[in-house]
């Protein structure tokens, strides 16, 4: 399927909950934020169903994500469902391991073995101060358990100016030991309207603590449709990436749609949600006019972040939490 700027999209990532059990403080305020009541979800069989529709329009891959995912009740049975499904031959979670561990045998057994886990700092407060749980002990002992299990596994920090800067090198000498890429993103405006964004740590100031930690850096040659730019270190195990998520600089390969847990489609993670797509298939359309409905959104794709923003009405700050989007 492609876009009015001739992308291939064929990634969808959906939100599969809004709730979470922890507050990172850029994604949501302490108080957490107006959770959806459980029949404006997606269900697991709407969810099903729009996946087989994206797959005959030649979507391969699907991240489930959240708010967390492990949250939602049943969420290994959509596992098994997605499982089953011949055109996803790429299924990934984005979790932040705090519920994970008791799914690696099932994960395993499904195939379902790629896997993304937050984690912004290794040092206990200030993973604390940050999520505003005290949770660190559990997400790291997750980690080491992903690893040991044989998952690929990315590691996500969000870095921010003045709160965890000091965790670039720590968190990247992971890479070290370690088979895995540690990625640090840019912090996006996305926190349910918790605070106003200050300045924001970009993706060149995470590159230049790099350099000067790692003078023998190198870049490596990326795949279609990533957001990280990869780096390596010689002798290093695993890579180190750099997610430029607010200076959108990889608008141009992107290959990926947006379903939030209401179904709310959006086009581009800076669009305010294009069309809810739980309605329309609550209306009672066949398969055959949702696939219609996901070619039409699909040409209206922006071409990058900063014309997707453009169009973006803020109605909602619940609905600019990223607990809501799911990243
Ligand atoms: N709860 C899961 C987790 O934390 O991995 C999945 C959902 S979370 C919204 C998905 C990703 O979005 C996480 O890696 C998180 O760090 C990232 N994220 C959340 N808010 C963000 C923000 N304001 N800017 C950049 N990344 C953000
Ligand atoms: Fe929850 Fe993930 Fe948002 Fe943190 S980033 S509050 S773990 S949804």
């Amino acid at each position: 399927m492609k876009d009015s700027f001739d992308r291939t999209i064929d990634y969808v990532r959906i939100a599969v909950t809004d709730r979470c059990n922890l507050r990172c403080f850029y994604c949501m305020p302490a108080e957490g934020i107006p959770y959806e009541p459980k029949a404006h979800l997606l269900s697991y069989e709407e969810i099903t169903r729009l996946l087989q529709v994206l797959g005959n329009l030649g979507f391969q891959k699907v991240r489930f994500t959240g708010g967390e995912p492990f949250l939602r009740k049943d969420f290994m049975k959509l596992l098994e469902n997605t499982a089953g499904l011949e055109d996803y031959k790429s299924i990934h979670i984005t979790s932040n391991g705090t519920l994970l561990q008791r799914h690696i045998p099932k994960l395993k057994e499904l195939g379902i073995t790629q896997i993304n886990l937050s984690i912004d700092s290794l040092d206990r407060e200030r993973f604390h101060k940050i999520t505003r749980r005290d949770d660190y002990e559990k997400v790291i002992q997750t980690f080491h358990m992903l690893m040991e299990n044989g998952f690929k596994v990315k590691l996500n920090a969000v870095i921010m100016h003045g709160i965890n800067t000091q965790d670039i090198i720590s968190l990247a000498e992971l890479a070290k030991d370690h088979q895995v890429d540690v990625r640090f993103i840019e912090e996006m405006p996305f926190n349910g309207g918790y605070k106003e964004n200050t300045e924001m740590y970009s993706a060149k100031s995470i590159l230049r603590d790099l350099r000067e930690a790692y003078p023998n850096l190198n870049e490596l040659q990326g795949k279609h449709g990533d957001t990280a730019t990869l780096y390596q270190v010689p002798d290093y195990k695993g890579n180190i990436g750099v997610i430029a998520a607010f200076s959108r600089t990889f608008c141009n390969t992107c290959n990926r749609l947006r379903i939030s847990s209401k179904g709310e489609i959006k086009t581009c993670l800076y669009d305010g949600g294009v069309f809810n797509i739980r309605d329309y298939m609550r209306s009672g359309v066949s398969d055959e006019e949702l696939g219609l409905k996901f070619q039409e959104l699909i040409k209206l794709k922006p071409k990058d972040g900063f014309a997707a923003e453009k169009t973006h009405k803020k109605t909602s700050n619940v609905m600019d939490s990223m607990s809501v989007i799911g990243g």
